[in-house]
């Protein structure tokens, strides 16, 4: 049970190309420059293929890129070099950033809350407020789990190919394990589930907010500033 297959499943998250990561940057876009007026360096936390590096890259930033698995890092490096991208791409932790204190302008960190616990998820925002300067920004994008579950029931096909088939929650509703099957193929995932309400809380501890969208139903853009 892991998130290989997931990410192997759906080229929502691995193939720019595709018309469902190309939706997810077009849906951003707007958002993401509206709040970053000056331009300067930006980490993009969890990367992944680096889509969102490459959008930023082209609106003049200089982008870092880290993610902690091999094969997004080696996807996202092969994209760079057929669009002859100058983004550095980095194999990390989000909980243990290879980076200097202030280093960044701006850390993005999209559509990946599910990868962390809650303890991770602090360590995580601690990281990220070392590493940002003092009038940096921290800009997350998320989805809506907790809001998400009850209704995923009402339309269980994902994607071209693949429908849930079980959605089995913890007692403490902290996880949910979801089946996806295919005509030919079943996997499991484990999901960390998150509510807009305790990123919120988590956020409140570590910086300020500065603005809140709503991007559709159940995905939610904060961008916080330092305290
Ligand atoms: N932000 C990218 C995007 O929107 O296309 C990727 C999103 S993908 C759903 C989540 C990513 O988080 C995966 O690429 C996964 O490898 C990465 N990830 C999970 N745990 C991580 C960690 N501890 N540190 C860095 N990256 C992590």
């Amino acid at each position: 049970m892991g998130f290989e297959e997931y990410y192997r499943a759906f080229p929502t998250y691995t193939d720019l190309k595709s018309q469902e990561y190309r939706k997810r940057l077009d849906d951003l876009e707007p958002l993401l420059i509206k709040y970053m007026k000056r331009k300067g360096k930006v980490l993009d936390l969890a990367c992944g293929v680096g889509g969102f590096s490459f959008l930023l890259e082209d609106h003049g930033f200089e982008v870092v890129g880290i993610d902690i698995s091999e094969d997004m890092i080696a996807r996202a490096k092969r994209y760079a070099q057929e669009r002859e991208s100058k983004v550095e791409f980095i194999l990390g932790d989000a909980k243990n950033l290879p980076f200097n204190d202030r280093d960044f302008d701006y850390v993005i960190f999209i559509d990946s809350l599910v990868h962390f616990t809650p303890l991770e998820l602090n360590q995580v925002f601690k990281e990220v407020r070392r590493v940002l300067k003092p009038d940096g920004k921290f800009i997350i994008q998320f989805t809506d789990l907790r809001e998400l579950l009850p209704r995923l029931k009402e339309s269980l096909v994902v994607g071209q190919e693949y429908w849930i088939s079980k959605i089995i929650p913890d007692q403490e509703e902290k996880t949910v394990v979801l089946e996806f099957q295919s005509e030919n193929n079943s996997f499991r995932v484990r999901f960390n589930i998150w509510g807009k309400t305790a990123v919120e809380l988590l956020g409140k501890l570590y910086f300020r907010k500065e603005a809140q969208e709503k991007i559709n139903d159940y995905s939610y853009l904060i961008v916080y500033q330092l305290k």
